[in-house]
């Protein structure tokens, strides 16, 4: 693999395609891209690639499969087999025969992370951490490729194709002029705890909703033994500032005795999208992946598994348009049709489903829950719940009152 070129007087660099940030979808991305015989730079902003963790590390185990992924004991922390959800009230709905599958996965997010950036320098990837894009470099309307920095010191690389893989808080995005904008109600503020010395269920994932976490749930996630992460998500918009979902947090676990008695052994905050994607993922010689193009389920907030499938189709359409001499938007934006045809629909669904649930107020919850409780499904898909509770007891979805039917 031909390494990128530097300019004989300067730090500046030449290369096929350059992928601005180091997380899960960056790194697919730069695996992918390498691999379809793109020369390729990935650059990361922090001093180590995976830390600070900022993640509930919580993966489907089918997650992996889809994305190709190799299961390794080199990042999996501990296995699952069932989910739970409850309501305010403590109604459960368990989800025993998720299947074999379907179980899930938690995973240490900073060796996950690793685990993929050293699989995109195997497959020819050059990295350089500590190093930040600024700004991007454009001709003719074009994106050209970012003026970066390393320790202080400025230059730049030209590229053919830039990802935007800079996660959540992405600017590329809106330095490219696409509209990545949030509105405070598609923003969910998190704050998670891994607590040492719990004694909890080890075989499931744990969801809470309610006003305990207004507009979003808390969340147990067993890390085997004694451990676990618990954290709470709240809606931007529902919090008078960031702050108070500290507040929440310490409220959820002083009302359960089993966490309680945990010692906090580290602190995770940070912010994830509950909105629909972005509209527009491409741009000539721009592409945006993951975080960056909000691809984050809005139920959910997980965003592991659409960062790593959107990294690698970025990565392979990058490298194609490098080989086909078209890194027009034209040129790339059979990108965008393939993340779409894959996860618009579920995405713009599970939108709605979100609005309606921070419209509910506790009792009309507790009903829901109960009544897919009492009902037995197996298929915890949104599509299959809401069916269910739209024959028993449909008056408790005011909430989604024009939005689901
Ligand atoms: P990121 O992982 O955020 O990576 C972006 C990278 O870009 C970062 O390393 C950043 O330093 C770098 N960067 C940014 N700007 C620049 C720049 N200008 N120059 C260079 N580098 C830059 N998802 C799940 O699937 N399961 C969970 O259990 C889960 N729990 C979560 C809990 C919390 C508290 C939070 C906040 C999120 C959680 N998520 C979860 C969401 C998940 O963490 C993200 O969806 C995932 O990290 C997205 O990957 P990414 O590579 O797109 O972005």
């Amino acid at each position: 693999m031909p390494r990128p070129a530097f300019h004989a007087a300067s730090m500046d660099l030449d290369v096929d395609v350059l992928v601005v940030g180091a997380g899960p979808t960056g790194s697919m991305a730069s695996k992918y891209a390498a691999l379809g015989g793109a020369r390729t730079l990935m650059i990361e902003k922090r001093q180590e690639i995976g830390t600070p963790v900022r993640c509930g590390e919580g993966v489907g185990k089918h997650w992996l499969a889809e994305a190709g992924v190799p299961e390794s004991r080199a990042f999996i922390a501990h296995e699952v087999t069932r989910s739970r959800v409850f309501s305010p009230d403590g109604t459960c709905i368990s989800f025993d025969s998720l299947g074999a599958g379907k179980s899930g996965y938690v995973v240490e997010r900073d060796l996950f992370d690793r685990f993929l950036a050293k699989d995109a320098a195997r497959a020819g990837a050059e990295i350089r951490i500590k190093t930040s894009a600024t700004e991007l470099l454009r001709e003719e309307g074009r994106v050209v490729g970012a003026r970066c920095q390393h320790m202080g010191e400025p230059f730049d690389v030209r590229a053919q194709v830039v990802i935007g893989a800079d996660g959540f808080e992405s600017q590329i995005g809106r330095w490219a002029g696409l509209t990545t904008r949030l509105r405070m109600r598609d923003v969910v503020s998190c704050l998670q705890y891994t607590l040492a010395g719990v004694d909890i269920d080890k075989d499931t994932f744990d969801f809470h909703l309610g006003t305990q976490a207004p507009g979003g749930y808390a969340w147990v996630f067993s890390k085997g033994d004694d451990l676990a992460n618990v954290g709470i998500g709240a809606c931007l918009a529902k919090l008078h500032d960031r702050a108070e979902v500290k507040d929440y947090l310490d409220a959820f676990i002083a009302r359960h005795p089993e966490l309680a008695r945990g010692e906090v052994i580290e602190e995770v905050a940070g912010g994830v999208s509950a909105s629909l994607p972005v509209a527009k993922s491409v741009a000539s010689g721009l592409l945006l992946a993951g975080d960056a193009a909000r691809l984050i389920d809005p139920i959910s907030g997980a965003g592991i598994l659409n960062g790593l499938l959107s990294g690698r189709w970025a990565g392979e359409a990058a490298a194609a348009a490098v080989q086909s001499k078209d890194p027009s938007e034209a040129g790339l934006l059979g990108y965008e049709r393939r993340w779409r045809a894959r996860m618009e629909e579920e995405l713009a669904r599970h939108y709605l489903i979100k609005e309606g649930l921070q419209k509910t107020d506790d009792a009309s919850m507790n009903r829901i829950v109960r009544a897919v409780a009492e009902s037995g499904i197996k298929d915890i898909s949104a599509k299959a719940i809401v069916q269910v509770v739209l024959e028993r007891c449909p008056d408790a979805l005011q909430g989604f009152k024009g939005l689901l039917v």
